[in-house]
């Protein structure tokens, strides 16, 4: 059984957070410290650890996120000017919190794709 991890919490409402949307496969939430004017988590309810341990019944929820993705940057006004969606993966990629997420970042000028 994979550990849960604040986002857990999150989700189920027990500790605070800013959740801009929620349904029966997927919430998203405002990111603690937020990289641009709009930041926002999109997270499956279920708890996946990394992308490495998804499996083709994840898949519905995770479509969702894509279509909650699009919903959301209209709702923030930045889907004309564009945004980026980011899920890290492991060490590498610098994850901190095992419990999968798509980063929403937008609102400015995102710069090049990765840091040198
Ligand atoms: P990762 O590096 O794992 O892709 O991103 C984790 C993100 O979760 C970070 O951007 C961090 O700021 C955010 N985060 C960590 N703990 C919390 C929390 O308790 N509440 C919220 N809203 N965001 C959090």
């Amino acid at each position: 059984m994979a550990e849960e991890t604040i986002f857990s919490k999150i989700i189920r409402r027990e500790i605070p957070a800013d959740i801009i949307y929620q349904d029966d496969l997927v919430t998203a939430f405002r990111d603690i410290s937020p990289q641009a004017p709009s930041h926002i988590l999109i997270v499956p309810n279920v708890l996946i650890p990394t992308v490495n341990d998804v499996t083709a019944e994840n898949e519905l929820a995770l479509g969702r996120l894509f279509t909650v993705a699009a919903k959301i940057a209209k709702d923030e006004g930045i889907a004309e000017d564009g945004y980026r969606l980011i899920m890290n993966c492991n060490r590498h990629s610098g994850q901190e919190v095992f419990h999968i997420h798509m980063h929403l970042v937008g609102g400015r000028p995102l710069g090049p794709l990765l840091a040198k």
